[in-house]
């Protein structure tokens, strides 16, 4: 059953408690140092002011453990928010209890009310009955768009829709669910998942679906390691998940079953230590020196890759090609930002380190989409359905 967006619902003039995902990052003052996340939601939260709905907006901010901790309090996306929005915010000090069930009885929608974080309430990640249904009682109509934590199954963002007749999602939620469609169910081929990143079993769901839909399959970052020594090379001090030497072996036999081209990494910068001031130099795949680490892709893998790109029409990208916080190991995810970002297909990068990657490397606006979801992205190239959504599809 499709879900319901916020355009398809008669929300003139009622109660719309939208669930949103400002768990912005903090410097250690408290300013936000990154917005992205509150600016992601505006356009949801501007067409329901234009429809004169009144807007109470429920978010979780890092990890308090079900207490209240002043250092995680929603203030400091109050104060953007204010900015951002031009109107006045009503930050609640809390998000259930009569207080707030005071706020918003007689709310107009002259301004905005923010729920203090959700979770200085254990229920919240207990999924709690009780507890959505205190959160419920806030408003007429429920709207989902945080789907950066949709694949939590969360009182927010799954209890909570049993207790309202009509439940939607928002345009950000439609963007993230489009243009994932767009790449992954009805793709222009070919299409070609570039996957990076530590390791093979965070991401070991994601390469056994994605391997079923693409035409060619990149595999760079930490996790290309286990796969060439699955392939019987010495891999030096590399990273290496010796359980998944087996694993890597049926993902390579599965992708020769299924004719896509796999593409793991010739060459690699090298190593002595972890470290951004290590000795490093250029080896091919055959040759990592014993006591060494590879941390980045080499110049020939760059080149084999964008390769690789050339007649790509559809690129899915998540995971760095190396250690690349560590500005010695980062010239080829910033390398791969250039291809991908250059290319004529629709580019769309799963969010968590990738969009840190491209960013860093002044790509971001070049790219078809980037998703603000880690873990969901991950999720969906899993190919699972998010909780948060299948809660929205059962009313
Ligand atoms: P993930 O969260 O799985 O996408 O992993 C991202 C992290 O992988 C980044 O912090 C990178 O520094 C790290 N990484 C990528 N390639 C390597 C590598 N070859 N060795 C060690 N760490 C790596």
């Amino acid at each position: 059953m499709p879900i319901k967006y916020i355009d398809d619902l008669d929300i003139k003039g009622k109660k719309l408690l939208i669930r949103v995902d400002f768990n912005v990052p903090l410097d250690e003052l408290r300013n936000i140092t990154d917005d992205s996340r509150i600016r992601a939601v505006l356009p949801t939260i501007n067409y329901a002011l234009d429809e004169d709905a009144k807007v109470i907006l429920a978010s979780h901010m890092g990890r308090p453990g079900g207490k209240v901790n002043k250092e995680l309090t929603m203030g400091p996306v109050a104060r953007r928010l204010q900015r951002l929005l031009k109107k006045d915010i009503v930050l609640a000090g809390d998000c259930i209890g009569n207080e707030v069930e005071e706020i918003v009885e007689g709310m107009d929608s002259n301004y905005v009310v923010l729920l203090e974080n959700l979770r200085f309430h254990a229920g919240e990640e207990k999924n709690d009955t009780e507890f959505a249904n205190r959160l419920s009682r806030l408003a007429d109509i429920y709207i989902n768009d945080a789907f950066a934590v949709s694949h939590r199954t969360h009182a927010s963002l799954v209890a909570v829709t049993q207790f309202f007749d009509v439940c939607g999602a928002g345009f950000l939620m439609k963007r993230e669910l489009n243009y994932f469609d767009r790449a992954m169910k009805n793709p222009a081929r070919p299409l070609v998942a570039i996957i990076g990143g530590a390791k093979v079993s965070s991401k070991l769901g994601a390469l056994k679906n994605v391997i079923t839909r693409v035409d060619k399959m990149i595999i760079g970052g930490g996790m290309a390691f286990t796969f060439l020594k699955a392939l019987g090379y010495d891999i030096g001090k590399s990273l290496l998940e010796e359980d998944l030497i087996d694993t890597a072996h049926r993902v390579l036999d599965l992708a020769k079953e299924l004719g896509v081209k796999f593409y793991l990494p010739v060459d690699c910068v090298v190593a002595d230590k972890f470290d951004p001031k290590a000795e490093t130099k250029i080896a091919t795949f055959q040759e990592i020196p014993k006591d060494w680490m590879a941390l980045d892709i080499g110049p020939a893998t760059t080149k084999l890759f964008s390769e690789a790109l050339q007649d790509a029409k559809t690129i899915i990208w998540n995971g760095p090609m190396g250690a690349f916080e560590m500005d010695a190991f980062s010239r080829g995810t910033f390398a791969m930002v250039d291809h991908v970002a250059s290319s004529y297909a629709l580019t769309i990068i799963g969010g968590g380190d990738t969009d840190v990657a491209v960013d860093r490397a002044g790509g971001l606006s070049s790219m078809s989409y980037v998703s603000t979801g880690g873990g969901a992205f991950i999720y969906l190239l899993e190919g699972k359905a998010l909780p948060g959504i299948e809660a929205l599809r059962d009313k």
